[in-house]
């Protein structure tokens, strides 16, 4: 699924690279966080310390790895990266956290993932740049406290509510990235079409910002698939290669994918409008609830497409619209 959020492909991953900002300057949008880091990093390099722990939280594709990677090359430290799934054992960590250079950022992404065992030893190492190394079974065992160098930790979820509260409350700060209005897209889209030398013209820069679900990732993929549209039909990067690219792309009018509308469809068309359990939904459209929790709600929530209540997910009046059904007969929203 070319649309999706996740990097499929070393071309994909390339691009990506190739188009992340290096510096919060460069850095489009999310002019709060911004702001809010730039005073946390600023403070550390007057003190010459290491900046205290990150959180970063929101769906993907929001810039979460891009703001690691700047948090590291401001300070101009060294950035090691891993992720929650990666660290399946406290030795997982304790491998990772031992080999750490002082001042040294640790990003890991999907932070909610990681063992629960390796949480326990996270907390000792953001307070006191310690872990205790277990020695042993049984009635022989002993722990091994061992010194780290002082290090940032810099979190990434996506699910912030995940996260147990001792390890949220070592952050020094939480960042919840939001989803871009489409002047912040078009931003992005300017920037990465110069980046790539491709001629576009500006309402088709713009028709995509509109239509990227709010996210930089998203809106920097759909160039690539219009630059390729242009490129096999010989034509410019104009509107109409916009929209044709995106139709067969399965994008729509309000850049809902394939995913999104079949969320809302199964809501209308089968539980006529909800509410329904989200593993009811998870089940019927046949994807794991994490991801439509993660990804497909948070932005139909925003785009007022869909409500949770307590009772389940709900389509409201403009879900039916969009899809082109009739207003739901009884009164439901
Ligand atoms: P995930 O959580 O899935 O890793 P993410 O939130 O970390 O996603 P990034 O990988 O940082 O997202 O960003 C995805 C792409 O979007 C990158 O190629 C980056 O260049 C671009 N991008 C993200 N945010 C911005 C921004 N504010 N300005 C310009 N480009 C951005």
């Amino acid at each position: 699924e070319v649309l999706r959020p996740t990097p499929e492909s070393d071309a994909e991953l390339a691009f990506e690279g190739a188009l992340r900002p290096q510096s919060l300057a460069e850095f489009v949008g999310q002019q709060k966080v911004r702001r809010q880091l730039q005073l946390l990093l600023e403070a550390a390099g007057l003190q010459n310390r290491t900046p205290d722990h990150i959180l970063l939280a929101g769906p993907p594709g929001l810039g979460k790895t891009t703001l690691a990677m700047i948090v590291a090359h401001e300070g101009r430290r060294p950035l090691r990266m891993t992720s929650g799934p990666a660290i399946q054992h406290a030795g997982d960590l304790a491998a990772v956290l031992s080999s750490l250079v002082p001042g040294e950022v640790l990003f890991i992404d999907e932070i909610h993932r990681m063992a629960r065992s390796a949480e326990e030893m996270l907390y000792l190492a953001m307070e006191d740049f310690r872990v205790d190394i277990m020695v042993g079974k049984g009635a022989g065992a002993t722990s091994i406290p061992l010194e780290l160098a002082p290090f940032t930790l810099v979190g990434a979820t996506t699910r912030s509510g995940l996260l147990p509260n001792p390890l949220r409350d070592r952050f020094g700060f939480t960042a919840h990235l939001e989803f871009y209005e489409p002047e912040e897209l078009h931003q992005v889209l300017v920037r990465a079409a110069r980046l790539l030398t491709l001629a576009i013209d500006e309402d088709a820069l713009a028709e995509i910002a509109r239509r990227s679900r709010g996210t930089p990732r998203i809106a920097n993929r759909l160039l690539r698939r219009v630059r390729d549209y242009a490129l096999v039909h010989g034509g410019a990067a104009d509107r109409t290669a916009v929209r044709a690219a995106l139709e067969l792309y399965d994008v729509d009018e309000q850049g809902l994918d394939r995913l999104d509308r079949a969320v809302l469809a199964a809501i209308v068309e089968r539980f006529d409008g909800g509410p329904v359990g989200l593993s009811t939904l998870a089940v019927s459209v046949g994807e794991e609830a994490e991801t439509i929790e993660a990804v497909v709600e948070p932005f139909l929530v925003r785009t007022g497409l869909l409500s949770r209540t307590p009772r389940g997910r709900v389509a409201t009046a403009r879900a039916w619209a969009h899809l082109g059904h009739p207003p739901r007969p009884t009164g439901a929203d």
